[in-house]
């Protein structure tokens, strides 16, 4: 504060920025590769953008044939690579205030100097601020995107899962289903047991659908005890097939409660997307199939028909 107060006093406020509008020329045309690579990494918060950003500063001034980078961020795997690398290989940890940021490796057939070495280490510490914002920022959209309890994909993520399934349908004309899950008398539960093992059931109905699709199909919470299933390239039929595999798998679930065991059943409503649908009118008619199988007496499944 002293330092900045008397730079402030001993010039004049247009002489400042007059120095500022010459700094700012500078700093925005400087040749060198350093200031380059900050401005750009200040433009995006996007960490595939910033390796590939990364990649080409460094190569500029020291050559390597592969940058390789790989972290965990939100329990998922990251991995960027460039290049195809040789036999040597400088590899960092990159760390700030005790926290981890992922694994930067440069690879190369001929051996790394010792001055290069200290080369990366001067871009790493430019880069590791603006990498570390970029690696909060995936963590952050991945927890707006979940559900605290289940750890599967919530509401929101549902909605934006549904807004590009209808687009994929639309574009290459393949069925894509909708199953609406619905856990029966689940209030009865939470009266009789809690909500400690109301959410403990939650949880397991949770791993349960999730076991029982592909890796291309899709979980949500998207209400207290409502779950939605996406499945592409799946018929109708199809799709009820999943609903009452999903279904058997939760009849099948035992949760210790008050020394006794609770189970606890589904409904579920299935929905294939209609060329030229809005995707709010399919989950609507998910939601209509879902309340004639509540209708029908629960613990089945009901299929939303459409005449062809
Ligand atoms: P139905 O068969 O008609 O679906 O009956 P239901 O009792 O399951 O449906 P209702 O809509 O009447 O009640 C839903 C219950 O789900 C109410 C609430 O106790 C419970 N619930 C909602 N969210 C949570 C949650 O996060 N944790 C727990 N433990 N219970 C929840
Ligand atoms: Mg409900
Ligand atoms: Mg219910």
């Amino acid at each position: 504060m002293k330092n900045l107060t008397s730079i402030q006093s001993s010039t004049s406020r247009p002489a400042r920025l007059a120095a500022l509008k010459q700094s700012f020329q500078e700093w925005s045309s400087a040749p060198d590769a350093l200031t380059r690579l900050t401005r750009r990494l200040s433009t995006t918060l996007c960490l595939e953008t910033q390796l590939g950003m990364i990649a080409e500063e460094a190569v500029d001034i020291i050559p390597f044939d592969a940058m390789n980078y790989r972290n965990r961020i939100a329990r998922q795997d990251f991995v960027f690579s460039k290049g195809v690398g040789g036999p040597h290989r400088c590899e960092y940890r990159l760390s700030l205030e005790g926290n981890y940021y992922g694994t930067l490796s440069f690879h190369r057939r001929q051996r790394f100097s010792e001055e290069e070495m200290t080369g990366f280490e001067m871009l790493i510490s430019a880069l590791i601020c603006p990498l570390r914002n970029a690696c909060r920022f995936i963590a952050i959209e991945q927890a707006a995107l979940t559900d605290s309890l289940t750890g599967i994909g919530n509401k929101r993520a549902m909605d934006e899962a549904l807004q590009r399934a209808g687009a994929l349908a639309e574009r290459h004309g393949a069925p894509w289903s909708l199953i609406l899950c619905d856990l029966d008398y689940f209030k009865r539960i939470n009266d009789t047991y809690g909500h400690i093992v109301g959410d403990h059931i939650l949880t397991r109905t949770a791993e349960q659908i999730d076991r029982s699709l592909r890796t291309s199909d899709s979980v949500y919470r998207f209400g207290g005890e409502e779950f939605a299933v996406l499945l592409p390239h799946t018929s109708s039929g199809d799709a009820k097939d999943v609903a009452d595999r999903i279904r058997l798998a939760i009849e099948g679930l035992r949760v210790d409660a008050d020394e006794s065991l609770v189970s606890v059943s589904a409904s579920c409503g299935v929905a294939t997307y209609l060329p030229g649908e809005d995707v709010d009118h399919w989950l609507a008619r998910a939601d209509e199939a879902l309340y004639r199988a509540k209708d029908h007496g629960r613990n089945c499944t009901r299929v939303f028909a459409t005449i062809n």
